[in-house]
């Protein structure tokens, strides 16, 4: 296919516009002034809707087809909650800071205020900033907020501890906050290796952080004993609930010793993701640390019974987003969360875990388990068995392009050697899970029958089999095929 700018044609127009009747460059300073025309594509306005309609056919969407990516939740988003969402287009997010503003949008900062109460309950937390737009961006403002309660403190840490099964983002974001990584191995029941955090554990860790259930799709059973540990270390305890799909109404990370969580609206509360954005990472935290707390801040006047906004506070560490994150994924979110209510966020919990467990007992026949126990809203294969034929998990997806279906996650957690990660999602029919295990009992028997045949695919992508090194360096080649 070619770029908009190859099928530019001199002088086409899309649109055509009145003679100006304002004075060229009219007062503006001469160093502003373009000195040659932009470069942009000259087409119709039918070339237009063409090119980018043939280029969004190509886009593979949970709403096109079955999309079991692991650790992402790609869950169908009902539409009912991008028209809620519209319903505040026109309200502009300036309107609360101007002076008597907040009187005048006591609905909006009504949800906003309603959501965090939602989401503390769900989290078993005692206050939820909305701002970080994003998983990793909460995580982030999480340690921001560690490092504040420890300064306060006038503790001297320099150490947060993670899993070796931790998503990547964990260290990351403890790293970018100053923070030294201590890493502890998985031990053979697929969790972090309970003696070996014990022996990591000293008065310099700021930070535990932990997934629960892990990238493995596991609960750990000694979660309660860590954050004691923890604890007693004046440690921490950071819980990424990235993916909250597995524990709602069942687990709270606040009653099994969490201090700080950060929570993936777009991953489990019905807003789509996966094409980069906008997204929304809200931070819970226990009482100790609602005064480090981003600023604004939405509090309840118990005088008037109106919503405020809190500005200033000299322990906060300040702004973390424009005003208060991205509000439209918030709509969606207390959307969501409103139209199921307890019960039905109990029963999505519930669907989400016997869901992945249906997969996992339907397939481990044919693809190795390195953790064979119940697990939680995801699921850990390995293509081991297949790689003595020669074909590797990326090889599984290829051919599973080719029938139709988003590959699940392959190669993490980086812990399980050729890992293929399938959440299904508690939003799939039996009947399309059946189909996609079909297809994955085919893969397992074709990387019996005919190892060599997984080489060329995918043959029926505009695209076919990347050279992965060349397209991660020069991506503009590469799409290109
Ligand atoms: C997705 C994910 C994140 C990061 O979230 P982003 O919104 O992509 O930044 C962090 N941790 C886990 C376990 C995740 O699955």
């Amino acid at each position: 296919m070619q770029l908009i700018y190859e099928k530019s044609v001199s002088g086409r127009r899309g649109v055509m516009l009145p003679v100006s009747d304002v004075p060229a460059a009219a007062d503006l300073p001469q160093n502003l002034l373009r000195s040659e025309t932009a470069a942009l594509p000259e087409l119709s306005e039918l070339d237009m809707v063409r090119h980018f309609t043939n280029l969004s056919r190509r886009n593979f969407s949970v709403d096109t087809n079955f999309y079991p990516l692991g650790s992402c939740t790609m869950k169908y988003n009902a539409k009912v909650l991008e028209n809620a969402a519209n319903l505040f287009a026109p309200l502009h997010p300036l309107t609360a800071f101007l002076p008597g503003g907040a009187e005048l949008c006591q609905g909006a900062l009504g949800m906003l205020y309603d959501l965090g109460q939602m989401l503390a309950d769900i989290t078993g937390m005692d206050e939820v900033t909305t701002q970080p737009l994003a998983g990793a961006h909460g995580e982030m403002t999480g340690m921001l907020l560690v490092a504040a309660y420890h300064k306060a403190k006038g503790n001297k840490k320099k150490y947060v501890v993670v899993p070796d099964s931790s998503h990547g983002t964990n260290p990351a974001s403890a790293a970018m906050v100053g923070y030294e990584i201590i890493t502890i191995p998985t031990a053979p029941y697929g969790d972090m290796d309970l003696e070996l955090f014990k022996q990591a554990m000293n008065g310099e860790v700021a930070a535990v952080m932990m997934t629960c259930p892990n990238t493995l799709g596991l609960f750990n059973p000694y979660i309660k004993e860590i954050a004691d540990i923890a604890h007693s270390h004046d440690a921490l305890m950071y819980y990424d609930g990235a993916n909250l799909n597995a524990i709602m109404g069942k687990v709270r990370p606040g009653d099994v010793g969490f201090d700080v969580v950060h929570v993936n609206l777009h991953k489990t509360f019905g807003t789509p993701h996966g094409g980069g954005g906008p997204g929304s990472g809200p931070v819970g935290v226990k009482k100790s640390l609602i005064p480090f707390l981003p600023m604004p801040r939405i509090i309840h006047d118990e005088v008037s019974g109106k919503l405020q906004i809190q500005t200033d506070n000299p322990l906060s560490i300040g702004r973390t987003a424009n005003f208060f994150g991205n509000f439209g994924v918030m709509v969606k979110a207390y959307t969501y969360m409103i139209m199921l209510g307890r019960e039905g966020l109990i029963q999505v919990s519930e669907q989400a875990v016997l869901n992945a467990n249906y997969m996992k007992e339907k397939l481990k026949g044919y693809f190795d388990l390195p953790y064979s126990q119940t697990c939680m809203h995801e699921v850990v294969f390995s293509a081991s068995k297949q790689l003595a034929q020669g074909v590797h998990a990326i090889d599984i997806a290829k051919f599973l392009i080719d029938k139709g279906y988003h590959p699940p996650t392959v190669y993490f957690p980086l812990i399980v050697k050729e890992a293929i990660m399938i959440e299904p999602t508690e939003t799939e029919s039996k009947a399309t899970m059946d189909a996609f295990i079909g297809v994955m009992i085919e893969a397992a028997r074709q990387a019996e029958a005919d190892p060599d045949s997984f080489a060329a695919m995918p043959v029926t992508m505009p695209v076919t089999r990347l050279d992965e090194t060349r397209a991660a360096r020069s991506q503009t080649v590469c799409c290109l095929g």
